[in-house]
């Protein structure tokens, strides 16, 4: 039998990092067995079931490649089916309409102004075995009835959920561990419709570093942010995919085909994951070194378009070579403007940290910068003897070349953090300009 899994977000207006890596665990079970991925919108609340609220979360998806194999089904089209079935369960005594007031009230057909209840058998257990979770079970003495149709006329969440994974011949149910407690319900609901459960599996819930679950207001949960900053898909779906599951032979960062190729679910513990910023833009920065330049420069187009400097002054062949220069120092494609917008904006941006750090609490600013000029005014331009001039200038203060090089580096570029400095003052900066630059500083100073 060929696995069938769903994805079935309930449309929030953004993909949640958490739901992300539940849409891709269905996905990697589905692409490892040969199985089926379908894609189903949960949009019964009327206020979900909007398609703005829709279109960001099917955008995302496609931006991680996590292409489906059917739909996206949407169960708001699915109503008279979910009105059928409680009105089955009605006519065979499983569940009863209640008034406002929660009174039963006969009757078989749901009404306006009545909700549906599930009666909840008395005395009984209801387990499962969750792949992920092990024995699973809930007496049902411990439940209450339930609703499974509003008064205002549409269905509950579980009672829809059940119905569209019976009639959509779902085997797996790949989702997050808050769910887990609806469960016996989903089971009770599959029972009375004679449908076969599927096999769950909870994925372990998602922590921050203060080991509490991640939240929209504390924790940058949205994946359409992670792409704007200028992560890469494929360093996304890479780390998602680590969050409960590690491959067998612990090499983490790989393409996603090597994944596709090692993934089981079998092997996802039940530990809550730490979703870990830093781990994430090391693994970034990883694929990002990886990129074959061409497609580095490609991809990295959209920044380079919302660039700061004034668009006649961009040079792309200085811009291709600086790539050589910088890739390797980057954490997202969002970081390369910080990296070489010296070169294109008429003056350096004006950073107050580097700036405090180096100009006003360093030492000797301005007799490093006095020396550098005087011997920049006719030295040979050329990186080994302008980086000789300043090693000379640093020794005179008693200063290392490194922290000689600071203030330079803030008069010139801005920031403390940069390309290689030398190479690219000799290579892409007239003498005139860097000049000016370390003047214009000394001025402020
Ligand atoms: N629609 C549910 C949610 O977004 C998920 C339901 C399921 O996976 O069974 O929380």
């Amino acid at each position: 039998m060929i696995d069938r899994v769903r994805f079935a977000p309930s449309p929030t207006g953004f993909l949640h990092v958490g739901s992300a890596r539940t849409a891709l665990f269905n996905w990697l079970h589905a692409r490892s067995t040969g199985g089926t991925f379908v894609l189903r919108v949960e949009d019964t609340d009327a206020e979900r079931n909007r398609p703005e609220l829709v279109s960001n979360l099917l955008a995302e998806l496609e931006w991680l490649g996590l292409d489906w194999d059917e739909g996206p089904y949407h169960q708001s089209e699915r109503r008279e089916r979910h009105r059928e079935v409680v009105e089955d369960l009605l006519g065979r005594g499983l569940a009863y309409l209640c008034d406002a007031d929660n009174r039963e009230v006969d009757g078989s057909s749901v009404t306006d102004g009545l909700a549906a209840r599930f009666r909840m058998p008395v005395g009984q257990r209801v387990g499962f075995d969750d792949i992920v979770r092990g024995e699973v079970s809930f007496a049902t003495d411990d439940l209450e009835d339930f609703v499974i149709w509003r008064s205002n006329g549409s269905p509950m969440f579980l009672l829809a959920n059940a119905v569209d994974d019976a009639d959509m011949r779902i085997t797996h149910a790949i989702r997050g561990e808050d769910l887990l407690s609806g469960v016996p319900k989903v089971l009770l609901l599959l029972d009375a419709m004679g449908a076969p459960h599927p096999t769950y599996a909870h994925l372990p819930l998602l922590v921050n570093e203060q080991r509490k679950k991640l939240s929209k207001r504390r924790d940058d949960v949205s994946i359409a942010d992670y792409r704007e900053r200028g992560y890469l898909a494929e360093a996304m779906v890479n780390y998602l995919a680590l969050l409960g599951w590690g491959p067998p032979d612990d090499v983490e960062i790989r393409p996603l085909h090597e994944i596709v190729e090692l993934f089981r679910i079998e092997d996802v513990n039940k530990a809550p994951a730490f979703f870990d910023l830093k781990k994430l833009e090391h693994v970034n920065a990883t694929h990002l070194r990886a990129l074959p330049k061409d497609e580095f420069i490609e991809r990295v187009g959209p920044w380079i378009d919302d660039a700061p400097w004034p668009a006649d002054r961009f040079d792309p062949a200085i811009f291709s070579t600086m790539v050589d220069l910088v890739q390797e120092k980057l954490r997202t494609f969002g970081d390369t403007t910080r990296f070489v917008d010296f070169l294109f904006l008429e003056d350096p941006v004006d950073d107050a940290d580097s700036w405090e750090k180096t100009m006003v609490k360093g030492r000797s600013a301005a007799e490093v910068l006095d020396g550098t000029a005087a011997a920049f005014a006719d030295c040979a331009w050329e990186a080994g003897v302008l980086k000789d001039v300043v090693a000379e200038v640093g020794e005179g203060v008693g200063l290392k070349l490194g922290k000689a090089q600071a203030p330079l580096r803030v008069a010139v570029t801005g920031r403390t953090v940069g390309p290689p400095l030398f190479e690219t003052m000799a290579d892409f900066m007239e003498r005139s300009e860097v000049l000016r630059r370390i003047a214009r500083a000394r001025a402020r100073l």
